[in-house]
This record gives structure tokens, sequence and C-alpha cells, in this order.
């Protein structure tokens, strides 16, 4: 059985029609883990006893030929900010070293319902803030497609299982990049969906009203299944959004001809990779040849994206971080002899270099004196990027755009220079601001064999347009 070419749509089949038990391909998986994980380190803990349960719970069904969950037996990733109940869970920082969650994660919660089973929890940059995954507290992943290279972040463990074949799938978190980034390095399909599409409830929190859980898969159709199952109203977040989730799957095979593509010029300037941009124009010509009809278009506040992006995100961090303050959970100095010590010592002690930098400049933008000049800035520049996208909709059906400047990285070639790593993510930032969905599809690699990724921005819960172009751009690649 080879691991690594497994699909969700070819697993959940396997199982249907006992090709294999789900307890056999869990312990495959674990043996893949336990041979090739020591070098990539996407897993940061396995869930081993809760993974065998769910197979058994699967195989039972099977053996006694009952209905089967729409995901049994497929083996997932998840990163580890996102909580789960008895497994630690860390965020990728020391400050929850021993934090073993009371509860699970919403999205969790429903991909095992649906049948999925839980292998691990992967590594990711401390807190999701990172696009190298060199800021985890617990050490780098290393890219699969290349060993020398950065996987992306920061849910660069989840892209670097699925692109190892050490899961079929994993979610993500995405606040400012960090499922499509790690995507588009590691060559694999990654979707934020809407903001507000599917629950954060048990995601730990980075900037709450940027933060998106989304699939990272090997195949668009394997994300428009595993979004079905964790997208939809939860009661557990308010501002999760009560609107009709659509068969995706059934979406997907419908055809892209007539479709009107927005091409924004903004995203084409300087700091774009000669490769990149020639792979990412190919696929645009291939939708074309597809039927769809291309469109320039300018979406002029994009270069105050990142600027925007930093001080909101940043605010929003200093804001959630406050909780780990040594009283309830998480790590505690042992030096402290005061209550306002054991706070300062165990926070100093505890987080790393980027996280403190982004308190302190999250605290700075929200002081009193600043709030105006900074944050609330922010948010007005923030109601204009809105209003870009707005205005282009009102012409076109979805936005493409390269996902990434360059291909990945050298690991350490950015990790003394925060703004060159912030600028990793120039093309990712807005729609996360924005709130309206994107996907990575890989569209091409560069000479030296690195992946490119495709990046399509749709309409607010349009998720259906945004994998049906994707779909095709796959579809178009293979025929090549
Ligand atoms: N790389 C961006 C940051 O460091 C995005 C992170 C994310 O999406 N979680 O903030």
């Amino acid at each position: 059985m080879d691991l690594g070419l497994l699909t969700v749509e070819s697993t959940r089949t396997a199982i249907r029609e006992k090709q294999f038990t789900a307890g056999r391909l869990v312990d495959e998986f674990y043996k893949k883990i336990t041979e090739d994980d020591p070098e990539i380190q996407a897993y940061l803990a396995l869930s081993r006893e809760r993974a065998l349960q769910q197979a058994a719970r699967i195989d039972d069904l099977v053996g006694r030929g009952e209905a089967l969950p729409p995901l049994a037996g497929v083996p997932v990733a998840i990163k580890d900010v996102m909580v789960t109940k008895g497994v630690r869970t860390t965020a990728g920082s020391r400050i929850l070293e021993n934090f073993v969650p009371p509860y699970d994660c919403t999205a969790v919660a429903r991909l095992e319902t649906a049948g999925a089973i839980v292998l691990g929890k992967t590594n990711c940059d401390e807190f999701a803030m990172g696009s190298s995954n060199e800021n985890s507290a617990y050490g780098p992943v290393r890219n699969p497609r290349d060993r020398s290279r950065v996987p992306g972040g920061s849910s660069g463990g989840s892209a670097a299982a699925v692109a190892a074949g050490t899961a079929v799938a994993a979610l993500g978190s995405d606040t400012g990049g960090s499922i499509r980034q790690p995507a588009a390095f590691c060559g694999v399909v990654g979707l934020m969906p809407t903001y507000g599409r599917v629950s954060r409830y048990g995601l730990i929190a980075f900037a709450s009203s940027l933060d998106h859980i989304g699939p990272l898969t090997r195949t668009v159709k394997d994300a428009a299944i595993v979004l079905r199952y964790i997208a939809g109203r939860d009661p557990q977040d308010a501002t999760s959004a009560d609107v009709t989730v659509p068969d995706y799957e059934a979406e997907i095979g419908k055809p892209v001809k007539g479709l009107k593509l927005g091409v924004p010029k903004e995203y084409f300037g300087e700091g774009l990779d000669a490769e990149v941009r020639i792979a990412v124009e190919a696929a645009i010509q291939q939708l074309a040849a597809d039927g769809c009809e291309i469109v320039p278009i300018s979406l002029p506040h994009t270069s105050y994206a990142i600027p925007t992006y930093y001080v909101i995100a940043t605010a929003e961090a200093s804001a959630n971080l406050a909780r780990y303050d040594g009283v309830r959970y998480g790590y505690r100095s042992k030096q402290a002899r005061t209550l306002a010590e054991m706070y300062r010592k165990s926070r100093d002690e505890a987080f790393g270099a980027e996280v403190k930098r982004r308190i302190m400049l999250g605290t700075y933008a929200l002081s009193s004196g600043y709030y105006d000049a900074y944050y609330l800035k922010a948010q007005k520049v923030r109601t204009l990027l809105a209003r870009d996208f707005e205005e282009a909709f009102k012409t076109v059906d979805a936005i493409v755009t390269p996902t990434t400047p360059t291909a990945a990285f050298k690991l350490g070639e950015k990790t003394d220079d925060p703004l060159a790593m912030y600028l990793a993510d120039i093309y990712t930032v807005v729609g996360d601001l924005v709130g309206v969905p994107g996907i990575s599809v890989p569209c091409g690699q560069t000479k030296s064999g690195l992946p490119i990724g495709f990046q399509i921005l749709g309409k607010h819960f349009d998720e259906a347009t945004v994998l049906r172009l994707a779909h095709a751009v796959e579809h178009g690649l293979a025929a090549n």
C-alpha cells in the first residue's frame, strides 16, 4: 500500500470495499511516521490510543455491514493549535508544554463524527505566528520536497505531513496565509474558507477576527469533501455563520466556462519571482482555454495590506495572549517570589522571541494615545481593502494570483529578518483581512523542482466557485 498516494476519496472507498481494515491502515501510518518523521518533524504528538479506538469503531461497523459515516477510516493530522481532549496541545509553545485539554475543537469533533481518524498533532509556528515553521519551540519542520528548505508556515507540519504521505489530509489554520502559503511550498492543496464558515471553537486564538480553520489535502476534491464536514453553524462560536453548506464535491464537477476571473495588476509587480510568474500565467491561460473570461483589474489599496495586517493581528494577539499568566494552566516560573513576578517571569521564560515581539507591538498599537494612530487607522484601511474586493466582485466571479512571491526558501534564510519573513505573506493576508475564501492549488514547479502555488480568492461563502476553478487548474496541470 503506497500511503503517499492515498486520498480521502480513495481511502474511504478502500475501507468500504474491505481492501484493508482501518486498524491495519492506522498501523501502517504509524510505521511510516516512525520511519520518516524524525527528520521531517511534522508531528508533535501522536494520538495512538484514540486513533485505534476510532479505527475499531469503523471496523466494527464494516464487519456488521452497517452504513458507514462519510469519512470512515480516513487518517488525518491536526495542527497543534486545535485543542484535543486528552491529547497534549501546545500551539508550538513552551508555555503550553504540558497542556492536556479537557475538550475537543469543533472542527476536530466533526471530522471524527464523520468517521475520520486523528493520527496526531502537527508542528507549527508558536501560536501560529510565522511563515516558515521556524518559530516552533519544538524545532522546525523540513519540507518533504527538499529537506534543506522550509515547509512554509505556520501550518508547516500539516502541509508537510500531507506532502510526505504521513497523513491523508490535515487541518490547518490561516490568519494571514498559514494554510495557503505552506500548501504552496509543499505542493499540496490548502483551503481557507470564508470567515465564519468553520467554527473557531477550540482553536487557540491568535487574532480572532482573522483566524480560520481549513483543510490541507492532496487533491482539490479532497478539500471539497473535508470542508463539507467541518463547515456550518456552531452554537459555541457566535461568529460562525448560519449559511447553508453545499455539497462541494458535486459543485466542483461543474464546468468553469463563462466564469469571469480578475487578474489584479498589483499582484504581479516587483518582488514576484520569474518562475512563479510564468507558472501562474500559464495556469491563467489554461483557465482561459477552458472558457473563462480573463479581466485585468486593480485592487488599489493592496500595498497597505501587510502593514494593516501586522497592526491588527498583533493588537488582537496581545489581548488573546494575556491569558497565559501562569495561574490557571500552562507554564509557571519557579523563580518568582511575588504575584507580579510570577506573571512576568512565566511569560518571559516560556514565550519565544517572535511572540514577545508581537505582544509588544500589539500592546503599543492599542495603548491610549496611539490607538487612534495605529489600531483605528488600520481598521479604516481594512475597510478600504474590503471595498477594493466589493468593487472587483461587481464584475468578476473570482480573483486569481500567485500564492507566494517565491517558492520555498532555505531553512535559516530569513530568520534574522522579521520584515523579509512578513513579506512571504504579501499575497495572502488580504484574503484574511477581507474574510473571503481562498485556495492554493499547485500549478507547476521551478526548474529545481520546487512546487508553485496558484491562489484563487472568491466571494464571501462562495467556496464552491473557488474549488471548481482550483479543480480545473489541477486537471489542466495533469493534462499537460
Ligand atoms: N505568517 C503570518 C504571520 O506570521 C500568518 C500567520 C498565520 O496565518 N497564522 O502572522
